[in-house]
């Protein structure tokens, strides 16, 4: 059977899940300390606070950044929906800038243009596990006093080479959520993403104060020492529970293993995939820019006409092949149209993205047969007549 997503869950999650159990402290232990440290130290970031999901953790940093009513943050609209909503939760407006057509993070360009004086920060968007232009936004933010948060809740493992004096390229890698490319990062550990807590969320960063700011608002509003029912701001239960902060301290030591993986089945996916792509064919596979390390969050390709990507969707569904349209714009979300007026052709690259990308069935425990499958059955989806667009 294909699955669109599936985690990978070892003897060792389930060694250290069953250790919790055997415990009496189900939150509030050793586990959280132990699963932060592990991952923050994994990205190189001096702090780590792990939260109860992805969307927590931009809304604790939205929150802790102090950026409220009348404020604005400049984002994607070509992402999950969690992250403006992030925004929406303080009362603040996203504003969203257009994206680049390869990386389809948000392009620097677009970003600066949105910039008003209202602008707090600036939220940008890890794509599928592409890494963003980061060093370019972190340089406009700081130009522009203006905070840099990553959404890197698709991207835990990639990476963006670190840039010379002179422009060139040069060594070393630096991994997505190290301090060096934003202010702080957040993480999501959702069953499909490439480690999964069952539903988790780490924030990270180099800044002291902003951490333990952090650490106190996922707990409600506690000081520090947690001293018990003294609570100094308003706060939120955001805690993330010992058994899953097991999972995931057993998932980052199996980190370069799992995407290692996910890698591979990628490069099964490009390699089987290569005879779709030319010109006018109207297929492209994932672009990876040069000197970024791509972790493979999910394998979406993009459709245009002849194509009619739902067609081809539904054709694949009738053959047992899951696919999903990846994604649906945030500012042409039903509730987004409704509350700020959108009607489309606000966002042209990011409205064609989203009109074209589908995603396939990925996860790393897929093999070369299931690859073959998926191709297969792609194959024959594009070559029906009524999966073109009747124009
Ligand atoms: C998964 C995801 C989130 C939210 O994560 P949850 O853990 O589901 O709350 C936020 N932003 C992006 C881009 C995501 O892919």
């Amino acid at each position: 059977m294909l699955s669109l997503a599936r985690p990978d869950i070892g003897p060792l999650e389930v060694e250290l899940v069953n250790r919790v159990l055997g415990s009496d402290t189900l939150s509030l232990g050793q586990m959280a300390v132990d699963f932060e440290t592990a991952l923050a130290g994994y990205v190189g970031a001096p702090h780590g606070v792990a939260v109860s999901s992805g969307t927590a953790g931009l809304h604790t940093l939205v929150r802790a950044l102090g950026v409220g009513p009348g404020g604005e943050v400049v984002t994607s609209s070509f992402s999950f929906v969690a992250t403006a909503n992030a925004v929406l939760y303080e009362g603040a407006v996203p504003v969203f800038a257009d994206i680049e057509p390869g990386s389809l993070g948000l392009d620097p360009g677009a970003v600066e243009a949105a910039i008003t004086p209202r602008t707090k920060a600036i939220l940008a968007v890890d794509v599928f596990g592409h890494p963003c232009r980061l060093p370019q936004l972190r340089e406009i933010a700081r130009r522009r006093g203006l905070y840099l948060i990553d959404d890197a809740c698709e991207a835990l493992g990639a990476a963006v080479t670190a840039r010379d004096a002179a422009g060139g390229l040069a060594a070393p890698l630096v991994p997505v959520g190290h301090p060096s490319l934003a202010d702080a990062a957040v993480f999501a550990f959702f069953p499909n993403k490439q480690v999964t807590t069952g539903e988790g969320g780490m924030i990270v960063t180099g800044d002291a104060d902003l951490a333990r700011l952090c650490r106190s608002l996922r707990n409600q509003g506690r000081g520090e020492g947690d001293r018990w029912l003294v609570h100094e701001r308003l706060g939120f239960n955001y805690r993330l529970d010992e058994m899953s902060a097991a999972m995931g301290l057993a998932q980052v030591r199996r980190l370069d293993e799992l995407l290692a993986r996910r890698a591979l089945v990628a490069d099964l996916y490009r390699q089987r995939l290569a005879g779709l792509v030319g010109a006018g064919m109207g297929v492209e596979l994932p672009a990876v820019a040069e000197g970024v390390t791509m972790s493979w969050f999910v394998y979406v390709i993009r459709l245009a006409p002849p194509h009619d990507r739902d067609a081809v969707a539904r054709y694949l569904a009738d053959r047992g092949v899951p696919t999903r349209p990846y994604f649906q714009p945030i500012h042409l979300q039903p509730f987004y149209r409704e509350r700020f007026g959108y009607r489309g052709g606000e966002l042209p690259v990011t409205e064609a993205a989203g009109r074209s990308g589908l995603a396939l069935p990925f996860h790393g425990r897929m093999g070369p047969d299931e690859v073959d499958q998926v191709a297969r059955a792609l194959e024959a989806a594009l070559a029906q007549p009524q999966a073109r667009r009747a124009s």
